[in-house]
């Protein structure tokens, strides 16, 4: 029987003792629920390891014999090396697998640890608690930036969000810095750069009432969903997208629906789907578990 503790860290610490794809105990948190959210933001990289093996300890109770520990990070993550992270630069070039493995050997717990992206692990958390471990699934996540996760894990990068849907000299603003980004168009951030008179659920409500600048807006924030999903079809082949985040309340699925429809023309990639999901820690944890699960083999 696997016994993993998977790990989320973004703005807060989350872990749990998943065993066997499900969560036995509660989470743990840290900051707690409705503490100073930018708590990580501030610590130097050793802290947040501490931190991580404060948390790890908690989830794992009295059981001391872990098969693994899954540990989910935003960012570009390869080989237990955090190469880039956008919301926690202090990460970058970190060896999280190394000094967290090495922290709990200390406490008493002698086991492997798997650094994998957080949204990867979340598409591996969807596709244990939907019993589809052994199909494709991909996941956009509509926030501050565009995330985008699949499963199975495989070597490699997929850093989707900046996937190039516009050729537009003036469309500049994505976090990363590049030309012609979905998050460039789609992330909260970079709708607020463009629309700086207004807020994002200002833009799609005055769309609704008719202004011809926010219904072009809208348009285009369909379309460039499309295109990229339109992408993901075209390199790895159809099967289910979901979408989760809190943008999805942006999303008007016909439209959408419409647009993918006139940039996926060949028959044999049609069977595709999108679905809205909600973005859950539970799920995240349990993928970090089910992803660490997986690296073992
Ligand atoms: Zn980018």
């Amino acid at each position: 029987m696997a016994k993993i503790v998977g790990v989320t860290l973004s703005e807060r610490v989350v872990a749990g003792l998943v065993v066997d794809h499900a969560l036995t105990g509660g989470l743990r948190s840290f900051p707690e629920e409705n503490d100073d959210e930018y708590a990580l933001v501030e610590m130097p990289a050793e802290s947040i390891v501490e931190t991580l093996c404060d948390q790890v300890l908690a989830a794992a109770g009295k059981e001391r014999s872990l098969t693994a520990v899954g540990v989910g990070c935003p960012g570009l993550v390869r080989h237990g090396v955090v190469e880039e992270a956008p919301n926690l630069p202090q990460l970058k070039g970190a060896h999280i697998s190394e000094m967290l493995s090495a922290q709990l050997r200390e406490r008493g717990i002698e086991t492997r640890v798997s650094l994998i992206n957080d949204a990867d692990g979340f598409a591996a958390g969807i596709a244990a608690l939907r019993g589809k471990l052994d199909t494709v699934v991909r996941v956009w996540t509509l926030g501050v930036g565009i995330g985008y996760g699949r499963y199975p894990l495989t070597e490699g990068v997929w850093e989707g969000g900046h996937t190039v849907v516009s050729l537009d000299d003036k469309e500049k603003f994505c976090g990363c810095g590049g030309r012609g980004h979905l998050e460039g168009i789609m992330g909260h951030r970079a709708m607020r750069l463009r629309f700086l008179d207004m807020e994002p659920e200002e833009v799609f409500e005055a769309a609704k009432a008719g202004d011809q600048r926010c219904i072009d807006f809208k348009k285009l924030w369909h379309k460039s969903l499309a295109a990229a999903t339109a992408t993901s079809i075209h390199l790895r082949g159809p099967g289910v997208f979901y979408l989760a985040g809190f943008n999805v309340r942006f999303v008007d699925m016909p439209m959408l629906k419409d647009y993918l429809q006139q940039m996926v023309k060949m028959s044999p990639l049609q069977s595709y789907s999108i679905e809205i999901i909600e973005d859950d820690r539970e799920t995240r944890v349990i993928g970090a578990a089910v992803s660490a699960e997986q690296t073992a083999c």
